[in-house]
């Protein structure tokens, strides 16, 4: 059975950045998964990722036990999944990061920094929490669904993370290093690049890499960018991959056909339809959710515009003539049959299916494209059996 041995060191590296946050005297600064990051870990903060916490509650299938707990507080089922079972975990006092980390609880924030290029939500996700724990927070407000992006909106979004500054320097009592930001802002870039090269291993047939083993193994783009770790990391499992691809080793011996995933992961069901897709000797080989963290424009030599570009222009927040395009570039490149759009029912805002995308894409690429119905964590949204038999059906369409 295929298998991509360097998933053994990604333990170890997340095992370590968790266990990062016993050592009290560090401040710890949480943030987006797609904020600004390297300007936090500029000043030594350990980052935080609240969404990684969510996707480990959708993973672990505790989100369940959760999201009534958030409901009893105000916060609708309705709305994201990753925000209701993190909220939920943390009202009733739970997390899996005990049993996989051995750590007490979620580490307590000295900041908080959210940016809303991917959604509001996140405002008032992250708001809770520093109402709980009466802690500073800071938001970057992006302008949204761009498409062209202008110099002044590049400009707007440059000044509030310069606005950033005063509040890590009282935060950390330590100035501002322009160096040290310009060497995470590096480190950063040489990640999210190896990363790119990960995920474009998968051009190749058999491919070496799923959509199932990326977002298992994007867990250190998301958590440690700006660090050597996710650099060496990523030019290892690089190594490992193309190796893999020279003696023609991949996920299926031979693919029938090659899919592309869009939106968020079903967490909860990974393996299940990993497990569907290569009955079916389905490759599926691209999505849009991972390549989310590759930032082609990181450049060290400019941090703040660099990053304010980065941030502002990924492929959530791009108007849907954008988002087309750029869903075009990726059928092309990876050769693909057909498109899943995954309808996630709490996240609008990672959902593409429900503005006639799906057909205009078919029209415009001349591939199949399906919608299947379910959620990132909370798993009454999907019907496994049902979604097998779309999916199933859908497939013998391309073959
Ligand atoms: S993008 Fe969607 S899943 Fe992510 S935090 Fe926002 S609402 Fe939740």
């Amino acid at each position: 059975m295929y298998e991509i041995k360097t998933t053994s060191l990604l333990k170890k590296i997340m095992s370590d950045y968790f266990q990062s946050f016993h050592n009290k005297s560090t401040p710890v600064a949480w943030c987006t998964s797609v904020g600004p990051a390297e300007l936090l870990r500029s000043f030594g903060f350990e980052v935080y990722f609240p969404e990684n916490h969510g996707a480990l509650l959708g993973a672990s299938r505790t989100s369940g036990d959760f999201i009534p707990e958030a409901a009893k507080n105000g916060y609708s089922g309705d709305i994201c999944s990753y925000l209701t079972s993190d909220i939920g975990s943390f009202l009733k006092k739970q997390t899996p990061l005990t049993k996989q980390y051995g750590l007490d609880s979620i580490p307590k924030p000295d900041l908080i920094v959210y940016n809303t290029n991917q959604c509001r939500e996140v405002q008032d996700w992250f708001s809770f929490y520093a109402r709980e724990f009466d802690c500073p927070i800071y938001g970057i407000v992006p302008p949204r669904y761009v498409g062209n992006i202008t110099e002044e909106e590049v400009t707007d979004v440059v000044a509030q993370f310069k606005g950033m500054i005063s509040v890590c320097e009282n935060v950390t009592g330590k100035n501002f290093d322009i160096d040290r930001f310009r060497d995470t802002v590096r480190l950063s870039k040489l990640a999210t690049m190896a990363w790119k090269d990960v995920l474009n291993t998968a051009r190749h047939s058999p491919s070496p890499l799923s959509f199932f083993d990326g977002v298992i193994h994007m867990g250190p783009i998301v958590v440690l960018r700006g660090t050597q770790t996710a650099v060496d990391y990523y030019i290892k499992l690089l190594e490992e991959l193309n190796t893999n691809q020279k003696k023609g080793s991949g996920i299926l011996d031979k693919e029938n056909c090659r899919v592309y995933w869009e939106g968020m992961p079903i967490w909860g069901k990974l393996r299940s339809l990993s497990e569907l897709f290569l009955r079916n000797r389905t490759a599926v080989v691209a999505s849009t959710y991972c390549n989310s963290w590759i930032f082609d424009d990181f450049d060290e030599k400019d941090p703040f515009k660099s990053t304010a570009l980065a941030y502002t222009k990924i492929f959530i927040n791009r108007s849907e003539q954008v988002k087309l395009e750029m869903m075009k570039t990726i059928i092309e490149d990876f050769n693909i049959n057909g498109v899943i759009f995954h309808d996630s029912k709490t996240c609008f805002n990672n959902s593409n299916a429900r503005f006639g995308l799906p057909l205009r894409l078919k029209e415009m690429c001349g591939v199949e494209t399906l919608i299947v119905e379910g959620d990132l964590c909370d798993l009454h949204f999907f019907s496994e059996a049902q979604s097998t038999t779309k999916i199933e059906t859908f497939i013998e369409q391309m073959t």
